[in-house]
């Protein structure tokens, strides 16, 4: 590993600062469960490290029923899974929070670490989608709102610009009758990579029958995450069924652009991702149920 300065800011604006100046040459830390495993293999030598643990508002989670919930971008995944009420709002949430390595890596791995470092892959990504998550932005020039399906901008790269900083993300109030579920197929059950991962949420009316709205996104199947937003609209007004799901699976299936690789094949790909979003929204129309 490159020797690197280690920066300790305890705001936003000094950290910014610090971001700011350095240009390319900076990069943030929170749990480092990325960072620092790229900095070993020498894929990023950033001279200037800026650790966020001592920023108030990156470290915080404040949840209320009515305003939904803010997530500070450093908050490691076991803090919100063991959260009972968030495990109650957000289902959807806390299955990626606990499925993102394993006991040890989630006592340090955040989601706004997982989104910022903005591999196709991010188990997070496709979740903080569907939940209708916007990331909260703070640079040089203010603040900005950014929703997440237009955060990540190519493999390993995302929207920040020079000097700007990831501070939380926001998430509305879960609705009344509406759920949400994540899930990855791995060919083991922990610390790998996902073949694919599908998010679920919808939005049912009343009676619970019948499609309000719906979001669907994919990952490990482009060289982003994808908002698949045509198949989860496709379920928008048509009663629950097992042909509106096959429908709206299908068209997740057309939005998937996979490669192939040691992991899996195209074919294998495209068969998954019609396989999850069927099962993640059966998950979700179940939670949405109340189940
Ligand atoms: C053994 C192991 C298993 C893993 N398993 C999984 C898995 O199952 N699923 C999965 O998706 N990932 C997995 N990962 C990858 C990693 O743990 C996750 O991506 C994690 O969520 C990253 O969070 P972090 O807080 O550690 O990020 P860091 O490593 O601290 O940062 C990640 C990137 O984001 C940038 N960054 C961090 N915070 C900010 C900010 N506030 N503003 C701007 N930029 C910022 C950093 O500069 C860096 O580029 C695994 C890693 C390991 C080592």
């Amino acid at each position: 590993m490159e020797p690197f300065e280690f920066v300790t800011p305890s705001s936003i604006e000094e950290a910014v600062k610090v971001l700011a100046s350095n240009g390319d040459k900076a990069r943030m830390i929170a749990g480092g469960t990325d960072i620092l495993v790229q900095m070993r293999a020498g894929r990023r030598t950033p001279s200037v490290v800026v650790d966020v643990k001592s920023i108030p508002e990156l470290n915080a989670m404040s949840y209320d029923a009515s305003k939904g919930l803010t997530l500070g971008a450093a908050v490691p995944c076991y803090k919100i899974y063991q959260d009972q009420t968030l495990a109650a709002a957000y289902p959807g949430l806390i299955d990626t929070a606990w499925l993102i390595g394993g006991i040890q890596i989630q006592g340090r791995a955040s989601i706004g670490g997982n989104v910022c470092n903005a591999a196709p892959s991010g188990d997070s990504i496709p979740a903080v989608i569907v939940l209708n998550g916007v990331c909260n932005i703070a640079g040089p020039n203010g603040t900005r709102e950014l929703p997440t399906e237009e955060f990540c901008t190519a493999p390993g790269q995302n929207a920040l610009e020079n000097g700007e900083m990831l501070v939380s993300i926001s998430f509305p109030a879960p609705l009344a009758n509406s759920g949400a579920n994540y899930q990855r197929f791995i060919p083991r059950n922990e610390m790998d990579i996902a073949v694919v991962g599908v998010g679920s949420s919808v939005l049912l009316d009343a009676s619970g029958q019948n499609f309000v709205s719906a979001r669907i996104a994919l990952a490990s199947v482009a060289p982003t995450p994808v908002f698949a937003k045509e198949a989860g609209d496709s379920l928008a007004g048509k009663a629950v069924s097992d042909e509106a799901i096959q429908q709206a699976s299908e068209l997740a299936m057309a939005a998937a652009k996979p490669i192939n690789d040691m992991r899996g094949t195209i074919r294998q790909r495209i068969h998954l991702i019609g396989v999850y979003t069927r099962r993640t929204l059966n998950i979700a129309i179940e939670r949405a149920r109340g189940g």
